[in-house]
């Protein structure tokens, strides 16, 4: 019988970490650290891998790979996007190895497909041909007009990403909300690797002013542009392409838009610009904020603000997957499990499961 092992994801937002043990092969999915700062998997009752394949290069699903020397030191797979986006990689050039955006692999006696997530660039899922199929979506998003998402095969197991719980909000009524709180400037700090390039997009879209880039997100946008980012729709290389050559401003104005890294404003041009223009210029972040943050802070004291902008699927989205794959039991990751309500409902006759260890069925 075909195993998968939850190590770190089951019940609250935390690093992904899960073990697949198919055909003799032990595969470790994701290890990853935070959002919430210093968390990490407990690897040690792990053991040897074979193989560790990375979905994507967000620090929740990659910042642990240091712990490599406790697994092993197998060989690391990801796709060519995603080892371009992981920073401060610690996994020498010869244990990386490569996964396709979109096709088959044999890994270790695995069958393993992957496809677009429409998270981030390089982004998959990952579904493995066990029982009745075992999908792990990492986290994934239909709601992303730069990232596509591909229908992954039937699989009758799913880890699903259940970020946002029984949420069911649309990006085009959340990109409406920014657009209504923006005024004279506003500095809008988004991670790196993420949502920069497409916020400047609708924005501009909605008739906004054109936002400075910090050098990240502009390198993020000019590697679309240039067709050097395989995970973004060609529509959305063509649009970007489009803006900016239309140019945009050089620097940073506290009376115009700056998007800007990192997301908490902890680094880069947004911790820069925190120091200097917080309580002058509007701050508004759109995503997980961690508690332990100076952002967080500025928050809850009422002197930035913050609307949601979605990189997750809605619960509307994860019910839709679900039975598009045929699941038939599934496991919802990276949320808070007293919160669920609704989506256990939707996903019924299938089972949500929370425990750690599972038989792929
Ligand atoms: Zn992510």
């Amino acid at each position: 019988m075909s195993r998968l092992t939850i190590v770190s994801g089951l019940g609250g937002k935390l690093p992904a970490c899960f073990l697949v043990e198919a055909g003799g092969a032990r595969i470790l999915l994701d290890v990853g650290e935070g959002p919430e700062p210093g968390v990490r998997p407990n690897i040690e009752p792990v053991g040897k891998v074979d193989a560790i394949f990375v979905s994507h290069a967000h620090e929740d699903h990659a910042a642990a790979l240091d712990l490599a020397p406790d697994l092993g030191n197998p060989p690391v797979y990801a796709t060519k996007g995603t080892w371009a986006n992981i920073k401060n990689c610690p996994v020498p050039e010869d244990r990386r190895r490569l996964l396709p955006l979109r096709g088959n692999a044999e890994i270790f006696g695995a069958s393993v497909t992957t496809g677009r997530c429409g998270h981030a660039p390089g982004g998959i899922w990952l579904h493995f041909a066990v029982g009745g199929g075992f999908l792990y979506t990492g986290d994934w998003s239909a709601e992303s007009k730069v990232y596509p998402f591909d229908m992954p095969p039937q699989s009758a197991t799913v880890v699903l990403d259940a970020s946002y719980g029984d949420r069911d909000d649309a990006l085009d009524d959340q990109v409406a909300a920014l657009g209504r709180m923006l005024g004279d400037g506003a500095v809008l700090p988004i991670p790196i690797g993420g949502r920069g390039p497409e916020m400047a997009l609708r924005l501009v879209e909605l008739g906004h002013v054109k936002p400075h880039l910090c050098p990240e997100v502009r390198r993020q946008a000019e590697t679309i542009a240039s067709g050097g980012d395989d995970a973004a729709s060609p529509q959305a290389q063509a649009a970007i392409a489009a803006l900016l050559r239309s140019g945009l401003p050089e620097k940073p104005d506290p009376k115009g838009i700056t998007i800007c890294g990192d997301s908490n404003a902890e680094g880069g041009l947004a911790a820069e610009l925190f120091a200097r223009w917080l309580g002058s210029t509007p701050f508004i972040f759109t995503g997980h904020v961690p508690k332990k943050t100076p952002a967080h802070g500025a928050i809850a004291e009422g002197r930035a603000r913050w609307q949601r902008w979605n990189t997750h699927p809605r619960r509307s989205d994860n019910v839709r997957l679900a039975r598009a794959v045929g699941a038939r039991q599934v496991i919802p990751a990276f949320t808070d499990l007293a919160g669920l309500v609704e989506l256990p409902h939707e996903l019924a006759p299938a089972p949500m499961l929370r425990a750690y260890d599972i038989d792929l069925i």
